[in-house]
């Protein structure tokens, strides 16, 4: 892992700039390349524009960590009143959640009444939810819930992270309840015990992990394939092993974040693949923001442009 990328990580945990971060001026210019406003309505503006180019859309309200249970409550207030606009609208659009932002670390069984909460609210407007992967100390109870909310819920996704050492055991697992897969690199500062520490190495595993999502087994589970990256080489070699085992581009998808490959998503939406853009928004962007740079330091270069531009 390079040394800009820990320290970028290391800067996304600090407490002080996480409540602080987002006032400076010169980061806020910066991070309007990676999301479209703070508010719900910035985002619906953004999803319609996508739509228009044939690109659906996954919804995010930024937030980590609560530990006030009235916020974790009002966060799934918002959620709730969000599917009900998207329904109103007729936009395709899925959300996409932290469990620590629905109170996973004041406690379990609330988090899961949120989420469970969620769940109806999508099934009943015919909407999918996804649920995101945060540290690795998280993936047991996120993959739990997960498992749970599955017993009641078909429309049901979680992220797995192809840089654990553990996620193939784990793939297998939820591909074989027909539980959707978004699979991803990992955003997270993980030590060597559980993550793999090369670059490569997470490539490779992330190739080999999508061969598994792409097999018949997993197909004949009804797990929903989706390769969230914005690494073109894989995209091509995941696009190349469906087309030689008889997939069609209908059977997996691809998703990337707002502001990122967007000449890309366009190809590739031409091209008849199924794309959609991941779109972040509210208040609470700091840490998030700091793993987007920590995923191509040159995006340090760009912040510091907008210091002195
Ligand atoms: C839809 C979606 C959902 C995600 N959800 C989660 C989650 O729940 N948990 C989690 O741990 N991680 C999540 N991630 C983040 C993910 O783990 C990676 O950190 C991120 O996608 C970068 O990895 P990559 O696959 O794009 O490959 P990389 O090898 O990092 O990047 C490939 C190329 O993409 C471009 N690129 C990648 N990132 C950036 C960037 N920030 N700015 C500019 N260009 C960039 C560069 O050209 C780079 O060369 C999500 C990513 C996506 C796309």
């Amino acid at each position: 892992m390079s040394v800009a990328r820990t320290v970028l990580l290391k800067i996304s945990d600090n407490q002080w700039l996480r409540a602080n971060g987002t006032r400076l001026p010169f980061v806020r210019r910066a991070v309007s390349k990676f999301m479209p406003g703070e508010s719900f309505d910035d985002m619906l503006v953004a999803t319609k524009a996508t739509a228009n180019e044939g690109i659906g859309a996954v919804f995010t309200r930024l937030g980590e960590n609560v530990r006030d249970l009235a916020e974790a409550d009002a966060v799934a207030r918002h959620y709730l009143e969000v599917i009900d606009r998207i329904r109103a609208l007729g936009i395709s659009c899925e959300p996409s959640i932290k469990l620590t932002q629905l109170g996973l670390d004041i406690d379990r069984e609330l988090a899961f009444g949120f989420l469970r909460e969620l769940a109806l609210r999508t099934k009943a407007t015919g909407n999918y939810l996804w649920i995101d992967m945060e540290q690795s100390s998280y993936v047991d109870v996120t993959l739990d819930l997960t498992r749970r909310l599955k017993q009641e819920f078909p429309a049901v996704g979680v992220c797995l992270q192809a840089y654990l050492l553990r996620t193939r055991q784990d793939l297998e697992d939820i591909v074989s309840r027909g539980i959707g897969v978004r699979l991803v690199k990992g955003a997270y500062n993980e030590p060597a015990t559980v993550a793999f520490p090369k670059k490569s190495d997470v490539d490779a595993n992330y190739f080999a992990l999508a061969q598994q999502m792409l097999s018949a087994g997993a197909r004949a589970a009804g797990s929903r394939a989706v390769f969230g990256t914005h690494d073109l080489d894989l995209i091509s070699l995941i696009r190349a092993h469906a087309q030689s085992t008889g997939l069609k581009s209908a059977d997996y998808e691809f998703h990337m974040l707002y502001g990122i490959q967007k000449a890309a998503q366009l190809r590739l939406a031409q091209d008849g693949a199924l794309v959609r853009v991941l779109i972040a928004y509210g208040e609470y962007w700091f840490p998030w923001y700091m793993r987007r740079l920590a995923e191509r330091p040159a995006n340090v270069w760009f912040v510091a442009k907008r210091l002195f531009g």
